[in-house]
């Protein structure tokens, strides 16, 4: 911790300047302080250009930083001095947030699966917005949290996405209308609509999706008394990984031309919900070279890092996400690995049907660095993730002695 924690040191520079100009700060911390890996080091000029770049880029739209995608206090923190809101899942994340300085009133309670006693806890700490999708939830909001703001996601195809949500949240355009109706009916103010068009979205029109279903759901609850006043477009902007992908002006654009289109002149209000776009480039993972060995089967040469799967790589899960790697030896030439992580599980493979090519003299001991590793890695590893508490362990002896 003490190392992460010097990444502040190095990295309070002016932003804008990550690619541009001097040695890459993250660079420079791993070659002076040559941490025990793996290690995750983020450099907090990356997150706030994100931030900036989203800001110029969408005014208008108040930016809630998914903060499950990297809770390091020192990321909440910066993104707290910039103004950011935030968009959180659980008991855990609201005290991350306040801890770190945000207002109550910025943060959005996002998760549509929620325990009445967590509802009713952020609630006295000052939580107003409430994300829901289910009548039992509504009904819990109201109960726990009365008067606050209410949004419904509404289910939309995540088709193009990497990383896709599949059914667990969000329910049709019809079902949002009528539970945002009844909102009002509790005593609630139903705000809006969201949506989460899927995690490394690498098609800017799929927001059309859940900018049209958003306008149903507007245009039903005008209709039946109930206006609403905002549309979340959810998370799904991307890192850099090896795939390349489209520049944020052009999400940008797609997204207006859908809302022009949707909404015309009654442009509602905007929230936006960027957790990997702010935190993956962010992020460099150090790892070691643990082995490097001919399969047996002649079926080539395999290298063992000491990341995996279950110790912060969860998204290499399919293959879903293809880290950039770089190594020391990236000068010397290349062949084709498989690469897999250090546990004794045979589901602990990183890489083997992407192809991937590494130095042919990297050797056990060797560094290899994986880019664009800031988002859903540490959160994933050990922290608990999106604010749930590690897995505790307790021993029983049932012997009688
Ligand atoms: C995880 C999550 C996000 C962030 O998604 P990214 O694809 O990382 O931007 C946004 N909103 C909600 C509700 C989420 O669960």
């Amino acid at each position: 911790m003490t190392d992460l924690s010097a990444t502040t040191g190095v990295t309070d520079r002016p932003s804008g300047t990550t690619r541009s100009a001097g040695p890459d700060p993250v660079r420079r911390f791993l070659d002076e302080h040559a941490p025990q890996t793996p290690c995750l080091v983020v450099d907090l000029a990356t997150v706030r250009s994100r931030y900036r770049q989203l800001r110029a880029a969408l005014p208008d739209a108040r930016i809630c930083y998914a903060v499950k995608a990297n809770p390091a206090p020192e990321v909440v923190g910066e993104l707290v001095a910039l103004g950011s809101a935030f968009d959180v899942a659980s008991p855990g994340e609201i005290d991350l947030c306040l801890a770190e300085g945000a207002d109550p009133a910025s943060i959005s309670y996002g998760n549509t699966i929620k325990k009445p006693r967590d509802i009713a806890r952020a609630h006295e700490q000052g939580v107003r917005l409430f994300a829901t999708d289910s009548a039992a939830d509504l009904a819990a909001i109201a109960e726990c949290a009365p008067g606050a703001a209410v949004f419904c996601r509404v289910l939309v195809d995540n088709e193009g996405s990497r990383t896709p949500f599949g059914r667990k949240f969000g329910c049709a355009p019809e079902s949002a209308a009528q539970l945002l109706v009844r909102a009002r009916e509790l005593g609630l103010d139903p705000y809006g609509v969201s949506f989460h068009i899927g995690s490394q979205q690498l098609d800017p029109n799929a927001w059309e999706h859940g900018i049209a279903a958003a306008g149903r759901v507007f245009a039903d609850c005008a209709r039946a008394g109930a206006p609403l006043r905002m549309v979340d477009l959810g998370g799904g902007l991307p890192a850099a990984y090896t795939e390349d992908t489209p520049r944020t002006e052009d999400y940008v654009l797609a997204i207006e031309r859908a809302l022009q289109r949707e909404f015309g002149a009654d442009r509602p209000e905007l929230l936006i919900e960027p957790g990997r776009y702010i935190a993956g480039d962010a992020g460099v993972l150090r790892s070691e070279v643990v082995l490097v060995s001919e399969a047996g089967d002649g079926a080539g040469r395999w290298v063992y890092l000491d990341i995996g799967r279950y110790n912060g790589l969860a998204e290499t899960e399919g293959e879903a996400i293809a880290y950039r790697l770089r190594t020391a030896r990236d000068d010397d030439p290349t062949g084709p690995v498989v690469i897999a992580g250090p546990t004794c599980d045979g589901d602990d493979v990183l890489y083997q049907r992407t192809r991937y090519e590494l130095p042919v003299t990297l050797r056990s001991g060797d560094w290899v660095d994986l880019l664009s590793a800031g988002a859903y890695t540490a959160s994933y590893s050990s922290v608990g993730f999106n604010g749930f508490t590690p897995l505790p362990t307790y021993c029983v002896d049932g012997e009688q002695r």
